[in-house]
């Protein structure tokens, strides 16, 4: 408030401005926290109403898709009322931070639970996939697809199916392979995995599978939650199509399986930052991690929570790439360019 009052007025006025301005700190201070969530899964509703119960903090959230989410905040400016942005996708954390709609959070708590390589100075991971391969067992062995560099082989020729190079996803993964065996490697990857394509790119990862069940080709990735999902169905074709397929951690003998994020961060203008701040150390607590990863068939951060999954734990253990989830996201605009000039649309 930039009102004066002007000399002359009247006590009541004055009183008034007092009680206006008195009131200031405490709405300042309001107990509410302002949610922009690109996560879509029914278990988080417990999750923040826990959150709600442990510090009094009320949560408003606004669904969205990730794209309309960060658009909106960029339109908001300084007036956002968005406390914390949360999705998924390392790629995805990676605009929203270009763009510099994020803070820089300081947290003891986080940077005590949360490996350093899941985090950034200013957006934080909370929960992990893992992009895996995928292949029909009646048409192909293990041995053929180990690596993510074999689905480029001549011998897969027509036996790829993929979604699209434009999704976040895959552009994660070309960032990994860009940031481990460099840009030329990865173009020709590409190259080699678009002459494979058994078709053009379509759907998502779950009708890659299906696919691949189904015998329309042999192979595909996949992130690991959609193939917990199946794998947790009780309907009778998702378990059908999940005894068709199997599934190889690639890369195990080299630089490790690439892995994804669900994150989040406090956004620049938050007018609750403090509470953003409560929120991000809230996701990290042991109950709110087995929870948070849980819900979407996902590995918690924290070392020490132990999350069991039936169906992640039958997909056994792997060795998980170690790349710092900042520098990887950093390459995902040059993996787009890669991928477009392989004609993986
Ligand atoms: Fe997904």
């Amino acid at each position: 408030m930039n009102h004066r009052s002007p000399p002359g007025t009247c006590a009541l006025l004055s009183a008034v401005a007092a009680l206006l301005l008195s009131a200031l700190p405490a709405q300042a201070q309001e107990k509410v926290l302002n949610l922009y969530s690109a996560r879509h899964y029914q278990t988080d509703d417990a999750l923040y109403a826990n959150f709600t119960k442990a510090t009094g903090i009320r949560i408003n959230r606004l669904d969205g898709k990730e794209d309309e989410l960060v658009e909106r905040i960029r339109n908001e400016g300084a007036a956002s009322p968005a406390d914390v942005l949360i999705t998924v996708d390392a790629a995805r954390l990676e605009v929203a931070d270009s763009l510099g709609l994020f803070q820089p959070v300081k947290s003891k708590l986080l940077d005590e639970r949360i490996p350093a390589q899941l985090r950034t100075d200013t957006w934080y991971s909370f929960s992990t996939r893992a992009r895996v391969i995928v292949y029909n067992k009646a048409a192909i062995k293990p041995a053929q697809v180990q690596t993510y560099a074999d689905l480029a082989a001549p011998a897969l020729k027509g036996q790829i199916c993929v979604r699209s190079g434009s999704h976040p996803y895959n552009l994660s993964l070309g960032a990994a392979l860009i940031a481990h065996e460099g840009e030329a490697r990865t173009e020709a990857w590409a190259r080699g995995l678009v002459a494979n394509f058994a078709r053009s790119p379509k759907g998502g990862d779950t009708d890659q599978i299906k696919a691949v069940a189904a015998g329309e080709c042999g192979v595909t990735v996949s992130n690991t939650y959609y193939l917990a999902r199946m794998m947790r169905s009780t309907k009778a074709e998702d378990q059908q199509a999940m005894a068709a397929v199997g599934i190889v951690w690639p890369n195990q003998a080299t630089w490790g399986t690439h892995i994804n994020i669900s994150g989040a961060g406090v956004l620049k203008h938050a007018p609750h930052a403090d509470a953003a701040v409560k929120f991000l150390e809230y996701l990290a607590s042991d109950s709110a991690q087995a929870y948070f990863a849980d819900g979407n068939n996902e590995w918690p951060v924290v070392k020490t929570v132990n999350a069991s999954n039936p169906a992640l734990t039958a997909m056994g253990p792997f060795k998980a790439d170690s790349l710092p989830i900042g520098q990887l996201s950093k390459t995902t605009v040059q993996a787009q360019k890669v991928f477009d000039r392989a004609g993986w649309k």
